[in-house]
C-alpha cells in the first residue's frame, strides 16, 4: 500500500513542482481552475496505473519465490537418494573429493551381508525396508556434519571429516554395532537383523594401531584411491566371515 501512495505522491507532486516553476515565469500565471486540474489529472492517472504495476510486482516477487523454492527442490532431488534420503553416489563423491582436499577423515564402505537372501526370502520391498532402516541407523550413528551416501544396491558409504584413526576406528564399529541391533518384523512374524561389513581407509598420513593396522593415504589423496582402499578393506571383511570392520591395508 505505501509504495501505491509513494507513486501517487510522487506524480502529484511533480507536477505541482513543474506547475510552480512555470508560473513563476512573467506571463505564465496559472489561474485557479488549472491547479486544481494540474492535482487531480496526475491523482486520476496515476492511482491505476500504481495499482496495477504494485499488483505485477506482488505477483513477480511470488513467481520468484515459487522459482526459488523450486529450485531448491529440484537440486535436492538431484543430490539425495530418493529411498534413503541419503546423498546419491555422484554427490557423495563429489563431496568426498571436496572435503579431502580441506582436511583429512577416514572413510568407511558399507556392504549388507547376504542382502540377496533377503531379497529372495521376504521380496524386493522388503529389502527396500531393511536398506532404509539401515540408512537412518547411519544417519543416527554418525555425527550431523559427516558424509553419508549410498552408492548404489546395497552399498553405502561415510566420510568421517578429521577424526583420528583409532576414533574413526570406533566409529566404525558403533555403526557395525548398532546395524547389528537392528530388528525388522517380517509379515510372516519372523524378524530380520541385518549385518554389515565395513572396510575403513585413513587419509591423515597417520598409521593406525592394532593388528589390522592400515597404511594411510596422505592427505589430499584423491577420493577415488581412498574409496578404493575402503573397497579392498571391505572385501577383505567379507572374506573373513562378514559382520565387522577392516581397515585399508
Ligand atoms: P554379500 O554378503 O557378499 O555382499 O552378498 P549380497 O547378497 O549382499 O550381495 P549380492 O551382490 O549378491 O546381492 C546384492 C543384492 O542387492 C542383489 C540386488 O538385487 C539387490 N539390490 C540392489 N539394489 C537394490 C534395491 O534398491 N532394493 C532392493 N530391495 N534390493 C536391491
Ligand atoms: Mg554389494
Ligand atoms: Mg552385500
Amino acid at each position: 500500500m505505501h509504495r501505491i501512495l509513494a507513486g501517487i505522491s510522487f506524480s502529484v507532486s511533480t507536477t505541482m513542482a513543474a506547475m510552480v516553476v512555470a508560473s513563476r515565469f512573467p506571463g505564465m500565471e496559472i489561474p485557479f481552475p488549472y491547479w486544481i486540474f494540474g492535482f487531480c489529472t496526475p491523482l486520476c492517472i496515476s492511482t491505476p496505473v500504481c495499482i496495477i504495476m504494485n499488483r505485477q510486482a506482488e505477483q513477480k516477487r511470488r513467481l520468484n519465490d515459487k522459482l526459488r523454492a523450486a529450485l531448491v527442490e529440484l537440486q535436492q532431488l538431484a543430490e539425495v537418494d530418493q529411498m534413503t534420503g541419503l546423498l546419491n553416489r555422484a554427490t557423495f563423491l563429489r563431496r568426498l573429493q571436496e572435503e579431502q582436499d580441506r582436511q583429512p577423515g577416514t572413510c568407511l564402505l558399507i556392504d549388507v551381508d547376504h542382502f540377496k537372501a533377503i531379497n529372495d526370502g521376504y521380496g524386493h520391498a522388503m529389502g527396500d525396508r531393511v536398506l532404509k532402516a539401515i540408512a537412518d541407523s547411519l544417519r543416527a550413528t554418525i555425527r550431523s556434519d559427516d558424509l553419508c551416501g549410498r552408492l548404489g544396491g546395497e552399498e553405502f558409504a561415510i566420510y568421517l571429516r578429521n577424526m583420528p584413526s583409532t576414533q574413526a576406528t570406533a566409529m566404525a564399529e558403533r555403526v557395525r554395532q548398532a546395524i547389528e541391533m537392528l530388528d525388522i518384523a517380517a509379515a510372516d512374524g519372523t524378524h530380520i537383523r541385518p549385518t554389515i561389513s565395513v572396510g575403513a581407509a585413513h587419509a591423515d598420513g597417520s598409521a593406525s594401531a592394532g593388528p589390522s593396522a592400515s597404511a594411510s593415504a596422505g592427505a589430499g589423496a584423491s577420493a577415488d584411491q581412498l574409496l578404493q582402499r575402503a573397497d579392498m578393506a571391505m572385501y577383505a571383511a567379507k572374506a573373513n566371515g562378514r559382520n565387522q570392520v577392516r581397515l585399508a591395508a
